[in-house]
């Protein structure tokens, strides 16, 4: 462990470098194809709390040169007034992308949403196709924090195959794929929840942990094995600042590495879901009939079959 406490797995300057090689591409895109790729947000209602997260992708969008649309559902909307609005998305060949404001108003069914999401436009790895596709270790779209929790520790040069892996949390956005995707990085895998019996023992055996459960301070440092890595995915208001799910402070003093919040895992969602559409809008303009073959032959962020361990995406 390296003196004065554990090495900071800091997203934002993996960040900035996924960043760059999304504007690249995104500039090879836009010349080839004369069109921004585009992405669409949408929501429903401008008053909820992942208002702020959604402005602030929609900022990233325009420095990379991608179009950042808000597609905006009455806040008192039907559920299928916003399964219409994807249909119209899905269907649009301008858009590349689409995600969804979440939570969703308790009137409409996460299920409906998120089943009509053209899997070829779902960026953000949520439609069951997607999932499906991960959990057969295939390449589809995976969700981005997920990603991002398993792509700070392979670019900073943690070594995760062999490891005792345990991740904290089994949502079906975070904690699931995070768990399959160290599976794919040949960790061994513990899943923990809420219903997990003495979660000190399993988290103590972590040499690799990974935290997605929202609740500020769950992970103390008398909890950790004594050189654990430590991935933060929790983000929590306390006291108007944001914090883990980890305590921080005890956590690095045991920790060989620890990613801060903020500034660890958020960063780097936002840059891989940039890098997601622009690898969507590849995809589609290559499925596109009379496309050139040597259109396939691109660099950088890749194909849409493109490994977990390569590229920017
Ligand atoms: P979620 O859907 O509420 O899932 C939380 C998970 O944690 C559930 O599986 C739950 O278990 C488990 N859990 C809750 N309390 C626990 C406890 N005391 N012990 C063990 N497990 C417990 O949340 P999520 O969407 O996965 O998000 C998790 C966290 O990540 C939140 O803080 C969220 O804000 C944050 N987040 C961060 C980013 C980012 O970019 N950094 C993006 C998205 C979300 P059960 O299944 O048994 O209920």
């Amino acid at each position: 462990m390296p003196r004065g406490g554990a090495r900071l797995l800091q997203g934002g300057p993996i960040a900035a470098e996924i960043r760059q090689a999304v504007a690249e591409d995104v500039a090879a895109y836009r010349e080839r194809h004369d069109r921004a790729p585009v992405l669409a947000v949408v929501i429903c209602g401008r008053d909820a709390p992942s208002m702020v997260y959604l402005q602030q992708i929609l900022r990233s969008c325009e420095k990379v040169g991608i179009e950042g649309r808000l597609v905006e559902v009455d806040g008192e909307a039907a559920e299928a007034s916003v399964v219409e609005t994807i249909r119209e998305l899905n269907a649009d060949p301008a858009v590349n992308g689409i995600i969804v404001q979440m939570p969703l108003p308790p009137t409409i069914r996460l299920r409906s949403v998120v089943d009509a999401i053209d899997p070829a436009k779902d960026i953000d790895g949520i439609h069951p196709l997607n999932a499906g596709l991960l959990r057969l270790g295939y390449d589809g779209f995976l969700p981005a924090t997920a990603h991002a929790a398993v792509e700070i520790l392979r670019r900073s040069g943690i070594e995760i195959e062999g490891k005792r892996a345990v991740v904290v949390g089994r949502s079906a956005v975070v904690g699931m794929p995070a768990a399959f995707l160290l599976v794919r990085e040949n960790a061994t895998v513990t899943v923990c929840h809420s219903r997990t019996r003495d979660l000190k023992h399993h988290v103590k055996d972590a040499e690799i942990l990974v935290v997605a459960a929202g609740h500020p301070g769950l992970i103390t440092g008398s909890m950790l094995r004594r050189g654990a890595v430590v991935v933060d995915v929790g983000i929590n208001v306390v006291d108007d600042k944001l914090v883990g799910d980890v305590d921080f402070e005890s956590a690095r003093r045991v920790a060989s590495a620890i990613t801060p919040v903020p500034g660890g895992v958020g960063p780097l969602t936002n840059a891989l879901l940039l890098a997601h559409l622009a690898r969507a809008a590849h995809a589609q303009a290559d499925a596109e009939p009379g496309a050139a073959a040597a259109s396939r032959t691109r660099a950088s962020v890749g194909s849409a079959n493109q490994p977990l361990t390569r590229g920017a995406t």
